[in-house]
């Protein structure tokens, strides 16, 4: 007779080589929830604790917000718009309220979503009146035939969707205002953004921005750029970004990191590090990303000394952090 091997250990042998891939454990989680609000070079002894609990609790206020929205099975995107709507509404992070100032003293602020199933996204760049702009992106994506709107014209439609509009003070805070006259001690990066695995298996990142300090003539960083600041695709990761912009643009980083898993066959862990701590920081570019992929694996990257961030996932797993 000949020796066949069972056909059981073959099942075995199979599942034992797909779940290979996963990371951590080997159970894909119903959902995952992952944001960040910025990364920078700020030094820990220079955050006072005091400083450092408020950005924590607001943290876990936003993961709180959008998980709750995915474990009343809510979709990805209604828990990124939900949450990030939270930190653009805190003066603390650099996006809405607490956009930070331009050259001129004017808060130009970018926006973008982008859905794993299908591909599809939005985006607004270098909006000034627009109180939550995550939303104008997202109704973009929605509601129009355009991928990105930038400006007056943004407003308009952010305005003809029935989306806050706000008088240009609104976006005024005084920490913000003093960072500009002190134009640029130290960089500092504070955008916000959310990744997300629902319950449907679908994934979801998306990001949003007051720029950098100081910007001049109209610049548009990488927040609002599908595959620089933000991408998603179900067949690999969700990607949302923080950083010197120009950097994340020239080496399509959220996209570069999609494209290794894809074609390459690398793990999210793998890619990311790869294109985080070797290509982008050898190329001088300061920043990090916040990732979950198909299989509910995440990375939170970065290559400054901090990055605000948190995670959590259904499986109960979570953590909030600030540095290394
Ligand atoms: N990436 C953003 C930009 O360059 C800034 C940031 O992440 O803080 O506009």
């Amino acid at each position: 007779m000949k020796n066949h091997i069972p056909f059981y250990l073959i099942l075995i042998l199979i599942s034992i080589s797909c779940t290979d891939s996963l990371e951590k454990n080997n159970i894909t989680p119903e959902y995952v929830i992952v944001i960040h609000g910025g990364a920078g070079n700020t030094q820990q002894k220079d955050l006072s604790e005091e400083k450092q609990k408020e950005y924590l609790k607001h943290l876990n206020n936003a993961l709180s917000i959008g998980e709750e929205i995915l474990a009343s099975n809510g979709t990805c995107i209604e828990a990124i718009e939900k949450t990030i709507n939270y930190l653009e509404d805190c003066p603390l992070f650099n996006a809405g309220k607490g956009a930070v100032f331009n050259h001129k003293g004017q808060n130009e602020m970018d926006a973008s979503i982008m859905q794993g199933w299908d591909l599809n996204a939005g985006a607004v760049a270098g909006v000034r009146y627009i109180k939550n702009p995550i939303s104008a992106a997202i109704q973009i994506m929605n509601n129009s035939e355009h991928v990105m709107m930038s400006g007056i014209g943004a407003s308009e439609f952010a305005k003809q969707e029935n989306l806050e509009i706000v008088d240009s003070s609104y976006f005024f805070t005084n920490d913000r205002w003093n960072s500009l006259q002190n134009i640029l001690k130290s960089e500092k990066y504070g955008t916000v953004g959310c990744v997300v695995l629902d319950k449907y298996g679908n994934l979801a990142a998306g990001t949003s921005t007051g720029g950098m300090t100081n910007k001049k003539f109209n610049r548009i960083g990488d927040s609002p750029i599908i595959g620089a600041g933000t991408y998603a695709n179900n067949e690999t990761c969700a990607v949302s970004a923080t950083g010197h912009g120009e950097y994340f643009i020239r080496y399509t980083v959220a996209h570069d990191i999609s494209a290794l898993m894809e074609y390459k066959g690398l793990s999210l862990k793998q890619a990311s590090d790869l294109v985080i701590n070797q290509k982008l920081k050898n190329a001088g570019g300061n920043g990090g990303i916040i990732a979950v992929d198909k299989n509910g694996n995440i990375s939170m990257t970065f290559n400054t000394n901090m990055m605000f961030r948190a995670y959590t996932k259904s499986t109960g797993e979570k953590e909030l952090g600030i540095f290394k």
